[in-house]
């Protein structure tokens, strides 16, 4: 049992509310907040001073197995480099103050097993398994004179491959009862082409409409849903007719198809930080000047999307995509977004809406009675200043925690 007392709670529900409030924490779990004090009996009490107290973040698009930015060459490293690497990347990622990531292909259930009974250090995982692509499409990281197999054991497992090959209605359903039989909590496919991937133009669409709806329904009926790559307008609106839950990227969107997700009830998860990250860093990395050109057309209208999806109401998770090294910019997607959006909108973003897309309203993502106890202690006040969040891999959040587990304590 914990109670941390005199605390400013920050959450969807409590935008700008100067009461101190007490939390008692038992068994991983809220279980009471109350104005002023709460009776101590056998609790641990946690003077927080009147800072603020909101829900841990939530990441919704991560590659926690990218240590290699380019991800053909990251799908070749050995499995025990591969997974020994992601280590340090989910430890960063709780250390930023992510208590939850959705990985958006690569992640198995061997790392959310780890994660789960204190192997190792990280937030709650929420996996897709492999990516499910086509060939040719998003996750085909073979060059055009290379004609391999790009899947000879049937189903692609190096640990740090982020996607898998799949043709064809029957195949792409016996691939999504592979992923879920493994383990995976939602199913990603590539739905549209990529701005680095080898033979892919970013308008190609991808998978046929009958796969899309081939691979929605098997979601569905394993009780979950379907994320989807997708980058233009033509492309979003496909998918979100077909019943994809959350669009990824979605930068070239127009109005036409922002009102289609809005009626359809989609979610986008824009991830702006990593076109920022590449236009600073991409140089460096050997990019050339063409990617670099076409990295930068994207991530203005990125930019331009932002303001489209909030014309038309559409619910927008926090999303980050880095990969390799950039890992370390993540909470940077913040700061990109409260200048198009304003600091509280971005707040709500990465905790009440993430948990809805990952089907867990009330349990993630607030500061409220039954739910998880993953928060943040932070110094300052996010509201007034998003940066508190930001700064130096997250050094103002003073108290990080997951489970009512502290990862970082306050004060210690
Ligand atoms: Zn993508
Ligand atoms: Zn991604």
């Amino acid at each position: 049992m914990i109670i941390l007392k005199n605390c400013k709670v920050l959450d969807i529900h409590h935008p700008d509310d100067a009461t101190l409030y007490s939390i008692l924490v038992v068994d991983g779990k809220i279980q009471r907040i109350a104005a002023g004090e709460l009776p101590a009996k056998d609790a641990a009490v946690v003077d927080v001073a009147g800072k603020t107290v909101m829900p841990g973040m939530i990441d919704c698009h991560v590659h926690v197995i990218a240590s290699v930015a380019n991800l053909g060459l990251n799908g070749r490293l050995p499995n025990t480099l591969a997974i020994l690497r992601a280590v340090p990347i989910l430890q960063g990622m709780l250390e930023r103050g992510f208590t939850s990531v959705r990985d958006a292909g690569g992640a198995d259930y061997a790392l959310t097993r780890a994660i789960e009974d204190g192997t190792i250090d990280g937030p709650r995982l929420f996996i897709s398994g492999k990516a499910l692509s086509q060939t040719g499409g998003h996750a085909d990281f073979r060059d055009r004179y290379d004609h391999s197999d790009p899947d000879p054991c049937g189903c692609n497992r190096n640990a740090g491959a982020i996607g898998r090959i799949v043709d064809g209605v029957d195949a792409i359903r016996k691939a999504v009862r592979e992923e879920m039989r493994s383990g995976a909590n939602q199913i990603k496919i590539m739905a549209s082409g990529g701005v680095a991937s080898p033979t892919d133009p970013i308008g190609n669409l991808q998978f046929s409409v009958d796969e899309i709806k081939a691979v929605v329904e098997e979601a569905q009926s394993h009780q979950t849903y379907v994320m989807a790559h997708a980058y233009t307008a033509a492309a979003i609106s496909r998918v979100a007719r077909l019943g994809v839950k959350t669009i990824e990227h979605g930068n070239l969107i127009d109005d036409e198809a922002a009102a289609v997700m809005a009626r359809h009830g989609t979610y986008a998860v824009p991830t702006l930080v990593t076109y920022d990250a590449m236009s600073k860093v991409g140089k460096q990395q050997g990019l050339s000047d063409d990617t670099l050109a076409k990295n930068e057309n994207v991530r203005l209208q990125g930019i331009e999307a932002l303001k489209i999806l909030q014309r038309h109401g559409v619910k927008m998770g926090i999303g980050s995509d880095l990969l390799g090294d950039m890992q370390q910019y993540q909470t940077e997607e913040l700061e990109i977004r409260a200048k198009v959006l304003g600091n509280f909108e971005v707040i709500c973003q990465a905790t009440a809406i993430g948990a809805e897309i990952l089907d867990r309203q009330g349990k993630l993502g607030v500061i409220a009675e039954g739910a998880y106890a993953d928060l943040l202690v932070v110094d300052g006040n996010p509201v007034e200043d998003i940066s508190v969040l930001v700064k130096n891999q997250g050094e103002k959040i003073v108290g990080v925690m997951k489970g009512g587990t502290w990862v970082r304590q306050p004060f210690l």
